[in-house]
């Protein structure tokens, strides 16, 4: 395949900032990913955001079936030319995030996601999957350092969010490889990382919904103890909040981003049994 960049300029590409358009091009590197999502001939795989083709090509040649969406229809002329031959795979240009996820998991069965995700989308699409997906095995996908750092993070440091206690209940994230920023064209202004989110084994909770309340609720004010973000959030007062928590075996005054997922999924085991309305904003159980 002639240079990427040389494929870009010869079908007259302009990047477009607001998509996140960072691409990649060392065969290396993507081979490394592929690896890391355990793609095999077997494996079905959803990529977000084709790009120039280059990570879709490596995973459509180790993949049983490739689907990837791509919202920029300028793409189209490269991605013809950049995954000519690639017969298992197909690329949609729409936004992923409007897709309806029952009906594309009913259309592509059990998958994993493997993605050079667009920076601007990157929390919002992973949480699509956290709280949406049910036939997902695996999120491999490449976020800005920072963001890889939050994913892993253990409770009580400052890295530790919404989003960590999210993964701890679907499974696991572990950061397998660093990406300095001089391997992307052009060149972000930060260094990445490749995290594998595994699904499966999370942590037990009679309530999902509750479990997703209980987290919104310890990171809506950070700087408030978790006795006073519960009052908030339940509309209660300080004395039976006071008794929610003592009855999940939290201590008194302690800051939300200081609970382990475990203990998350303790406390909303305790609005569960006692029948606690979550408002309407519990999500999806
Ligand atoms: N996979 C390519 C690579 O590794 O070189 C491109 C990665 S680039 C960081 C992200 C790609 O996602 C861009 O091509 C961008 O146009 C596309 N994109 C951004 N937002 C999207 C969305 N909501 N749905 C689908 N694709 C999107």
């Amino acid at each position: 395949m002639e240079d990427l960049s040389e494929i870009l300029k010869k079908h007259g590409f302009a990047f477009k900032k607001k998509f996140g358009q960072n691409f990649i091009a060392d065969r290396n590197l993507l081979e490394a990913i592929v690896r890391d999502a355990g793609v095999d001939k077997n494996t079905t795989v959803l990529e977000i955001g084709a790009g120039a083709g280059a990570l879709t090509r490596a995973v459509s040649e180790a993949a049983g079936r490739v689907l990837s969406y791509e919202i920029d229809r300028t793409l189209a002329p490269v991605l013809a030319e950049t995954l000519a031959g690639c017969d298992n795979t197909e690329v949609v240009f729409r936004d992923f995030m409007k897709e309806d996820m029952a009906k594309l998991e009913e259309e592509l069965g059990p998958y994993v996601v493997c993605a050079n995700l667009p920076y601007y989308v990157t929390t919002p699409v992973l949480l699509r999957f956290l709280e949406e997906a049910k036939l997902c095995r695996s999120v491999t996908v490449m976020v800005q350092e920072e963001v890889a750092e939050r994913l892993c993070a253990r409770e009580g440091t400052p890295e530790y969010g919404a989003i960590t206690a999210a993964i701890a209940l679907r499974g696991r994230a572990q950061t397998v490889r660093k990406v300095p920023r001089t391997m992307f064209y052009p060149r972000p202004n930060v260094d990445s990382a490749v995290v594998v989110v595994s699904f499966g084994g999370g942590v037990p909770v009679k309530s999902a919904a509750a479990y997703r309340f209980v987290v919104r609720a310890a990171f809506s004010g950070r700087r408030k103890t978790l006795e006073n973000n519960l009052m908030n959030a339940l509309h209660i007062g300080r004395e039976e909040a006071h008794s929610l928590l003592t009855e999940a075996g939290v201590k008194d005054g302690v800051r939300g981003e200081t609970l382990s997922p475990l203990a998350f999924a303790r406390l909303a085991d305790v609005l569960t049994e006692k029948g606690m309305p979550l408002g309407g904003q519990g999500g999806r159980s």
